[in-house]
């Protein structure tokens, strides 16, 4: 199977920052292109874009191309469930919003040591082991956002799963907070093929600094910064698909062109890479990937902080200095929703950021310099 999956989590919208209004035209064009290039896989979630991915995923594919076309993934929100019936309500719920009756691959959602005995007491792992056994599904898993130490333990209690979910990137290959090489090390001890997500970084591998970017077009003028990242997770031998967080078509393309007949990295290319790692990272104030956890698990922002959102601006002063574009989306962020000075510092959004950002102490950077 060709390596790159459509990860239907940064899907192209009609209104900037609404993340329930999906550009279903342009889903279903890209999606028909991702099939007609002989891509299977498809990556959705509960959570993803206000809890409407698994409905754009039934208008772009399930409603428009034979089921044995595509390969489905789709995720237990394991933060939203309280107990132990919650997993068949929150199961049943999802094959009608995708409009199928089973699943491919079935994942327990961001699993770290916070929710772990959670999910333990309430039989997480036994209700996907069951659905396995009854055919609803096809594959288990589980994607994963902590230590390797932890991993490592899971793993070892439930030698069940089939495969895990990591991130991977080559910022964080060798990044203390986010593991990935130790993480993916720990899967191929346990024989767990790894699924990866965020290989790009929430995009920020495709915008790489100047001297970064150079670094990469005096080697292969022709090939995009994204291409590297992707190929830079799926030439590990024990990655058996990676997701690309496609949001809009030109980006399809690329992907699909990069991946439609992958070129492993080789030494000289790794080379590269680290001295780019080095740049990018000396021009990153805050490493949110922009996966929206924060906002989207329960109960969310009180105040409505498009913490996302603020904290990209950040990153944008950071790199170029403030200006009056972002000035000007900052001012347009505090009229829709809550503005970082508003932060009352209740913690809710450091608990489900996957890349433990500091969010409370960013936000109020943020409000010094646009404040
Ligand atoms: S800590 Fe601040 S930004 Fe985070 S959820 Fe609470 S109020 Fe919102
Ligand atoms: S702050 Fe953390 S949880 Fe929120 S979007 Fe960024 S990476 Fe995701």
């Amino acid at each position: 199977m060709k390596k790159l999956g459509f990860g239907m989590m940064r899907l192209p919208l009609l209104r900037n920052n609404k993340q329930s209004a999906v550009h279903q035209d342009e889903v279903n064009k890209m999606a028909d292109y991702f099939l007609e290039n002989g891509f299977k896989y498809i990556d959705t979630a509960y959570m993803y874009h206000d809890f409407m991915s698994e409905n754009a995923v039934k208008r772009a594919f399930v409603e428009r191309h034979p089921r044995e076309d595509f390969l489905l993934a789709d995720k237990m929100p394991v933060a939203m469930v309280r107990t132990a019936a919650d997993y068949q309500r929150f199961f049943d719920e999802q094959l009608e919003k995708c409009g199928v009756d089973y699943f491919d691959y079935y994942l327990l959602h961001d699993i770290t040591r916070q929710c772990i005995d959670k999910v333990e007491t309430t039989g997480g792992f036994d209700f996907i082991q069951e659905l396995k056994t009854r055919g609803k599904v096809k594959q288990i898993g589980f994607s994963y956002h902590d230590t390797a130490d932890v991993l490592d333990e899971i793993l070892s209690n439930h030698p069940e799963v089939d495969f895990v979910q990591l991130q991977i990137n080559y910022v964080d290959w060798n990044c203390d907070i986010i593991q990935s090489r130790r993480n993916y090390e720990v899967c191929v001890k346990h024989g767990k093929p790894v699924v990866v997500m965020e290989p790009i970084k929430g995009g920020t591998l495709a915008n790489i600094p100047t001297e970064a970017e150079k670094l990469f077009k005096g080697f292969a003028p022709e090939k995009s910064a994204a291409s590297w990242a992707l190929r830079f997770a799926a030439s590990l031998e024990n990655v058996m698909m990676v997701l690309g967080g496609m949001s809009n078509f030109e980006q399809m393309l690329d992907n699909v062109a990069t991946m439609a007949e992958l070129k492993p990295i080789n030494s000289e290319e790794h080379n590269l890479i680290d001295q780019a790692v080095g740049i990018i990272n000396d021009a990153t104030a805050v490493a949110c990937t922009n996966c929206r956890y924060c906002v989207n698990h329960e109960p969310g922002c009180l105040v409505d902080i498009a913490i996302p959102e603020y904290l990209s601006l950040y990153n944008d002063v950071h790199r170029f200095g403030r200006s009056w574009p972002t000035t000007q989306a900052y001012r347009n962020l505090t009229k829709e929703h809550g503005s970082p000075a508003d932060c009352t510092a209740c913690g809710n959004c450091e608990s489900h950021c996957p890349q433990h950002i500091d969010i409370i102490e960013q936000l109020q950077r943020v409000a010094e310099i646009f404040g």
